[in-house]
């Protein structure tokens, strides 16, 4: 088979679409994703192999952030320690991003150190910061309780903070252009994992970390992260458990949780459709991604391996009875990747698939693939790139270009991934390794 051909035979054969499709010699070429660099992992059906479940490894202790505030108390009891204490750690913890027992002044001095141990096991360890944008991108580097390395990006804009979160070590879904699938699930990311790298990234940013300390609410309120993207390591839906229960303690009042918005929190998925409709059936009006990449079924099955599960039309479905539901605006991702998905007969079947649902109830965010390894990966051209987000919003879809963050610093999406320096530092911060 010509490698650069893809089978469009089923395509729907309507006026526009006809006029835009290649046909001709001079139409723009077809480039086929393929893993360069490095090899997709395959199962028995020759297909590139998903994990949807985390291999059998010790999860981390339990922490405060896991419990409820309930829970909390509980525990607290059975330490021999009234009820209001579990308050007093939680406050600590989910309002002065603190875990460490000498800052805990209202506690019994006695008690600190081993009510410290109970509910403040160490989770994330800081190995590096990589910071850019003028000290309002910065990138964080964490060793884990077992030595699994993540990443997160914490990003001011005008008005708003912004952190993008890991929910996995690796992932599982396999997709050739990003650097994270390109090294395979580790584990799960339990749910106080996930709370702590927004409770550190409060703290650097109480510190001045980002760009220095900035005043807001004439002085009288700290600034911290106003927004959550699941748009780190890992595919968010995967961990659903987990990660539904860092959603509820990150929408909780303080001091249950950290009293944000859920709309403030993105959950960003490659289309697990089970998983999307049970996040519908959860109520929790969070904004949801979906990263979708491709409106055709033929380039979709091997740009996101998933789709040999879940296709493009079932997923779309699921995703507007998210909007039905919720009357949150979904969001389809789209990274525009040269002379692979950015015909703009592509551009116009998306529109077609999305108004075929209903008009008002999503927006496309199309971004320049980040570079990653391997020279079928690159970018589309800017008049490319204008033209599909051109005949997007001709067809009545909202687009709007995304250039995304931390490029420098390898922050971008698609880009995180542990290498071989991160581990050598890592080693050295857990003082294994003597140079
Ligand atoms: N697994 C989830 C969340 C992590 S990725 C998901 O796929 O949605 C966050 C976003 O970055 C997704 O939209 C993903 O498709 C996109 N992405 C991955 N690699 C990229 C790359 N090289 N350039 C631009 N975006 C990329």
């Amino acid at each position: 088979m010509d490698p650069n051909k893809l089978n469009h035979a089923n395509l729907p054969e309507s006026g526009k679409l006809i006029r835009t499709r290649p046909r001709s010699a001079d139409a723009r070429p077809q480039t086929r994703p393929r893993a360069e660099g490095w090899t997709q992992l395959t199962g028995a059906d020759g297909r590139p192999q998903l994990q949807f479940a985390s291999p059998r490894v010790k999860q981390p202790p339990t922490h405060l952030a896991d419990m409820t505030l309930a829970e909390r108390e509980a525990k607290i009891v059975e330490l021999g320690l009234p009820k209001f204490r579990a308050k007093q750690l939680s406050q600590h913890y989910f309002e002065r991003y603190t875990s460490d027992p000498a800052h805990m002044t209202n506690l019994p001095k006695d008690r600190r150190d081993d009510l410290s141990e109970a509910f403040f096991p160490p989770l994330l360890s800081e190995v590096k910061r990589l910071v850019t944008d003028d000290g309002n991108t910065v990138k964080f580097l964490w060793r884990l309780f077992d030595g699994a390395l993540v990443e997160s990006v914490l990003m001011r804009y005008p008005g708003r903070i912004t952190l993008c979160v890991s929910s996995q070590c690796g992932c599982g879904m396999n997709c050739p252009f990003c650097a994270t699938g390109q090294a395979g699930l580790t584990r799960n990311m339990s749910p106080a994992e996930i709370l702590d790298q927004i409770v550190q990234a409060n703290r650097v940013i109480a510190e001045g970390g980002l760009g220095g300390v900035r005043e807001i609410g004439n002085g009288t309120e700290a600034e911290r992260v106003n927004n959550i993207v699941f748009m780190g390591m890992g595919e968010p839906l995967a961990n659903y458990k987990r990660v539904m229960t860092a959603v509820r303690r990150m929408v909780a009042p303080a001091p249950e949780g950290l009293g944000m918005s859920a709309r403030g929190i993105t959950v960003s998925t490659v289309g697990l459709a089970p998983a999307i409709r049970k996040l519908t059936d959860e109520e929790i009006p969070v904004t949801f991604a979906l990263s979708l990449h491709a409106p055709d079924d033929e380039l979709r099955d091997e740009l996101i391996p998933v789709n040999s599960r879940w296709k493009i039309d079932e997923v779309l479905d699921a995703a507007r009875g998210y909007f039905e539901r919720t009357g949150r605006r979904v969001s389809i991702e789209y990274a525009l990747i040269k002379d692979m998905n950015d015909h703009a007969w592509r551009a116009e079947l998306l529109a077609e698939k999305l108004n075929a649902r209903g008009r008002g109830w999503v927006h496309v965010n199309p971004i320049p693939l980040n570079p990653t390894p391997g020279s079928v990966w690159t970018r589309s051209e800017p008049s490319v790139t204008r033209e599909f987000v051109d005949r997007l919003n001709a067809a009545g879809i909202p687009t709007t270009l995304r250039d995304t963050r931390g490029k420098e610093i390898d922050g971008a999406c698609g880009q995180l991934v542990a290498t071989e320096q991160d581990r050598i530092d890592a080693a050295r911060l857990a003082g294994s390794l003597t140079i």
